[in-house]
């Protein structure tokens, strides 16, 4: 625990703020630290600073290159603390907090890789002889689009951030954060890292403040050229409705399926699957949520799939077995608890779990869950599974489709044919075959459609929607 207030980055300075913000230990519920909370003074010192840098002290993408290549060694370098970190504030199990920053030193190196590939590019002219557009050179060159807003979940304290970051220092961009207040630390850690790899001043402001406050004030300035958000799709949608026509990324939540068609591999499908409705205690926005699976195998699935939930173990994120933590707060394990409740009164019924401890809820499996339940139709975002049968590879796309959300969708099988077929039925961002909705490589663009949001992530389609594309002509003519 730190007895004082940890300061917030700003400009490139760590400032003392009048006002803190508690993060609370997820698990034991013991305080972790004060971090300083950012008002509308800040704000404005944050935005003035990244403007002084934008102008002032250009960076070439050779520096871009060098600065991010340096904060992923130094991710790689601290692991084992910020891993720590993660688990404390955001209850996530160490091991999978361990992968979350190893993950996000690939973001760096990956962005890294990006600052020194951007180009623009030459646009023939002679194209249609009723049109002569004379001598004329057409080519475009690629700008930053200045200000970076990046506003983020609790979820991936780190990698989310570095999803978000790392591009928009590639892109020349500077970037005012504001992560989720709850997971907040994090964040702070890696403003010492950028620190420590020589970003010049400017570049990059941490800003905690909680959404309804400093949030709004960072949507309502319009000095930040654009905003870069994952989070609830009702958050997104306030966004987007709010910063009228500057640019918006947006990174939304899901309901995400996946299919166990009958030529699958069953005790793979039920392994993989087991562990992805779980992962940290379903908070994950490409979490498991509903599965599909043919009535032919539906029974070996079901044996298989509740045999490997029943290996997971339930508890302290700082204990290296742990599979399945704590909920981000008990007020969110009660809403889980609550929908389950409901979801049985209207017809489902509990196969496992539907048990809870504080903020901890157990995997919990169920089944005769229908559309017009919230299990089915809202996102859960918490350990609760529901398992349904088909009889026809139809109806199980009609089933994943009718959703008003579109992340990703996991498809086990061994057809090939059937493989590269249903990518194009499923209305989704990403479609995932022999695993589950929840795989994500950092390097492949990764986004949604419907509500699950708008934009592509992962650092070489980040960069791209970072930029600003600039058309110059050049008469050739004497
Ligand atoms: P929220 O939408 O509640 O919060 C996300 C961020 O937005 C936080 O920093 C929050 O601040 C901020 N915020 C809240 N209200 C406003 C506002 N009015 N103006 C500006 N900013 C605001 O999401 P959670 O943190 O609860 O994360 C869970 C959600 O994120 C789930 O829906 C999940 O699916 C989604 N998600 C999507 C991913 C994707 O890639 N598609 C990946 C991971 C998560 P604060 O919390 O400090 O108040």
């Amino acid at each position: 625990m730190y007895a004082q207030i940890k300061p917030l980055f700003i400009g490139g300075e760590w400032v003392q703020t009048p006002d803190a913000h508690e993060i609370f230990n997820k698990y034991t519920g013991e305080l972790f630290v004060r971090v300083g909370k950012a008002g509308p003074n800040e704000k404005d010192r944050a935005i003035e600073a990244a403007q002084r840098a934008l102008a002032e002290t250009p960076l070439s993408p050779a520096k871009r290159f060098q600065i991010l290549h340096r904060v992923h060694q130094l991710l790689l370098e601290r692991v084992d603390e910020l891993a720590e970190c993660i688990a404390k504030e955001g209850g996530k199990p160490i091991r999978d907090a361990r992968t979350e920053v190893n993950r996000s030193a690939t973001v760096f190196l990956l962005s890294a890789q990006e600052a020194v590939k951007i180009k623009g590019e030459i646009i023939p002219t002679q194209v249609a002889p009723h049109f002569d557009i004379g001598q004329r050179l057409i080519y475009t060159i690629k700008k930053p689009v200045g200000i970076v807003c990046a506003i983020t979940p609790f979820n991936f304290p780190l990698n989310l951030v570095a999803h978000k970051v790392a591009p928009a220092l590639a892109a020349g961009n500077a970037v005012i954060l504001k992560p989720a207040s709850d997971t907040a630390s994090t964040a702070l850690k890696l403003c010492e890292l950028l620190e420590e790899a020589g970003l010049p001043k400017g570049y990059m402001s941490c800003l905690v403040g909680s959404g309804s406050n400093l949030g709004e004030k960072l949507l309502e300035d319009p000095r930040i050229g654009m905003y870069t958000f994952t989070g609830s799709p009702e958050v997104g949608k306030h966004i987007r409705n709010k910063v009228g026509l500057r640019r918006v990324t947006l990174e939304l939540g899901s309901n995400s399926a996946s299919i166990v068609h009958n030529d699958a591999d069953i005790e793979k499908a039920a392994a993989k699957l087991a562990r992805m409705s779980f992962a940290h205690a379903g908070q994950i926005c490409i979490s498991v949520q509903r599965i599909f699976v043919h009535r032919d195998v539906e029974e070996a699935f079901m044996e298989a799939f509740l045999r490997h939930t029943a290996r997971l173990k339930v508890g302290d994120p700082m204990d290296p077995e742990t599979d399945v933590g704590p909920m981000i707060s008990e007020k969110e394990a009660i809403r889980a608890e609550t929908w389950v409740r409901e979801a049985v009164a209207e017809g489902a019924r509990i196969v496992t779990g539907g048990k809870r401890e504080k903020n901890v809820y157990f995997p919990t499996v169920l089944v005769n869950a229908k559309k017009g339940m919230k299990v089915v139709d809202e996102e859960v975002f918490a350990p609760v599974v529901s398992v349904a049968a088909y009889d026809d590879i139809r109806e199980a796309v009609r089933m994943v489709n009718d959703s008003k959300y579109g992340l990703q969708a996991g498809v086990f099988t061994k057809s090939i044919t059937l493989a590269h077929q249903i990518p194009h039925w499923l209305e989704v961002g990403g479609v995932i075959i022999n695993d589950t909705s929840s795989f994500r490589a950092d390097q492949m663009p990764y986004g949604g459609v419907k509500d699950s949001g708008m934009g592509r992530e992962g650092p070489a389609f980040a960069v791209e929607e970072m930029l600003e594309t600039v058309t110059v002509v050049v008469n050739l003519e004497e």
